[in-house]
């Protein structure tokens, strides 16, 4: 079969040379238009052993050796005629939107038949019928069903190398549903059944999108990364410029960027948490669980799992900044420095116990964070996730998220010691910017703790078992008994 070799696992057409034997049950497929799309979806099925047959205008412009050759090559009237005495049913559509209109000749052949319609939408939200609707109204004695857009030519060559793709399909007609649904399966995709022929548009939309689900948490994270970094070249460089005439715009690429970095990373794993508090606080609040939560804390659930990689991300770039920190030139000259002033003022031993202890716990509380943090990033890969069960997740994404938001606040605690107690931490009245980033976490941590407290946890407990309070209990007999008044 195709694989050239283990490094190269896409399907070639031309090692395909002999058809394959195929039997009596085996599928037969028509795909009308013989482009990329057709080429590639032809050698996918005849590798999984079906027959294809192939329509095209002009199957005599085809040059040799750009299908396999188990494909038989037709003119698209042929091409249909050869499938309905196969029995077969199933036509693929892989031509685009705009060129369904030429075939409505050929409306009497695909009578009865199942047309996948495999195209996408050439723009997001457009007015009007989809695609696939299009193609049921131009052909309304067929049944259309949509899928496949989603997998571009290129995947289906890839071999069940890349079989985890999955496969949207959508349809009216259940039979027709099934058999797009078992044949995809068949070509080693995950099939997915999202509904009738009006889900089509979302399905030929889906290729268009651009990451919909990390455009909130990145529009966070940038403008936090902003406020910070902004903060700092004020505090830092703009104001001491202005004041001193200090110059300090040598701050700029390095040691502004990596005070912001970890000021992000906190307040976005601090983002990531509150959410949560939220609803366990409106929970006890209304006293049950069966009431819906405002759109806007449902939606900031749904992207907590972006808001903790971003933090993973600021916290791993952080990292890798305060390493090269020490690397730098200006490290250098100020060590040198440094050495000189002590040297000239006859100190001989400037070693401080109280600052050792101070850079190895913050150096040490940092470390074991972003550990956690990672082993937070790697359950969040589908795989590592899906081998976990509810109280392994539950136990790597709470406990340990907490245990990662209590080491990230230690290692700035340690970091800043006792600096935030003296006057000279709030120079131009302004707080350091590791005391503005702990302060939503310590919220988070405190609220937490809170609701261990068992005055909340046994009654968050009992609530989350689908207990409700009388006041709710009474409110639902009231709507009941006006509902039975009604009637
Ligand atoms: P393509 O390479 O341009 O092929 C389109 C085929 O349509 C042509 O080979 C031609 O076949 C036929 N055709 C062209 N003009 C026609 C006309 N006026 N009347 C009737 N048939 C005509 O395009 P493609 O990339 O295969 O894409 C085909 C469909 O698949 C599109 O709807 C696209 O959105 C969808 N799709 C493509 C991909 C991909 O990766 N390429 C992925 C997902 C979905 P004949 O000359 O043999 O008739």
């Amino acid at each position: 079969m195709a694989q050239s070799d283990m490094s190269s696992p896409l399907l070639d057409p031309r090692e395909l040379a002999e058809p394959l034997p195929l039997s009596m049950g085996d599928p037969v497929v028509c795909i009308l238009g013989s482009g990329d799309f057709s080429r590639s979806l032809s050698t996918r099925l005849l590798c999984c052993g079906c027959r294809v047959v192939v329509g095209s205008r002009d199957p005599g412009r085809l040059s040799p050796g750009l299908f396999p050759g188990g494909v038989e090559l037709k003119t698209q009237r042929e091409a249909l005629e050869a499938l309905s005495e196969a029995g077969g049913s199933l036509v693929f559509m892989a031509v685009y939107p705009e060129h369904y209109s030429a075939l409505l000749a050929l409306r009497p052949l695909l009578s009865g038949k199942t047309l996948v319609d495999v195209s996408n939408a050439s723009a997001l939200k457009h007015e009007g019928p989809s695609n696939a609707q299009t193609l049921a109204q131009m052909f309304p004695s067929s049944s259309v069903v949509k899928g496949f857009n989603v997998v571009s030519a290129w995947t289906l060559l890839t071999g069940s190398y890349d079989s985890s793709r999955q496969v949207l399909v959508c349809g009216d007609c259940p039979s027709s549903k099934l058999s797009v649904l078992s044949l995809a399966r068949r070509l080693g995709f995950g099939a997915v059944d999202v509904g009738g022929l009006s889900a089509s548009r979302a399905v030929e939309e889906a290729p268009l999108l651009l990451f919909p689900s990390w455009r909130g948490p990145l529009l966070v994270t940038t403008l936090l990364f902003l406020f910070f970094y902004l903060y700092s070249v004020l505090r830092h460089v703009l104001l001491p410029y202005l004041d001193q005439a200090e110059n300090n715009l040598h701050h700029l690429p390095m040691v502004t960027v990596n005070k912001a970095l970890p000021a992000v990373a906190l307040v976005t794993l601090a983002l990531v948490y509150m959410p949560g508090l939220f609803a366990s606080v409106l929970q006890l609040h209304r006293g049950t669980k069966y009431k819906r939560f405002p759109d806007w804390l449902d939606h900031w659930m749904c992207v907590r799992k972006q808001l903790g990689l971003l933090s993973f991300l600021c916290a791993a770039l952080h990292a890798v900044y305060s390493v090269c920190l020490s690397i730098r030139r200006a490290s250098g000259y100020m060590i040198l420095n440094a050495a000189y002033r002590q040297v000239k003022a006859g100190v001989a031993d400037s070693w401080v116990e109280t600052q050792v202890w101070r850079s190895d716990l913050y150096l040490s509380s940092g470390i074991l964070g972003l550990g956690v943090l990672c082993v937070l990033a790697l359950t969040s890969l589908p795989s590592v996730g899906h081998a976990l069960n509810w109280r392994e997740f539950t136990f790597v994404q709470s406990g340990l998220g907490y245990t990662a938001l209590a080491l990230s606040v230690a290692h700035v605690l340690f970091f800043g010691w006792d600096f935030a107690l003296h006057p000279e931490a709030y120079q131009y009245y302004l707080p350091p910017v590791f005391l503005l980033s702990v302060a939503l976490p310590c919220c988070v941590l405190i609220g937490r703790f809170l609701l261990f407290l068992p005055c909340c946890a046994l009654r968050l407990n009992k609530i989350r078992r689908g207990w409700e309070s009388e006041r709710n209990v009474r409110q639902k007999k009231r709507e009941n008994g006006d509902e039975f008044g009604d009637v």
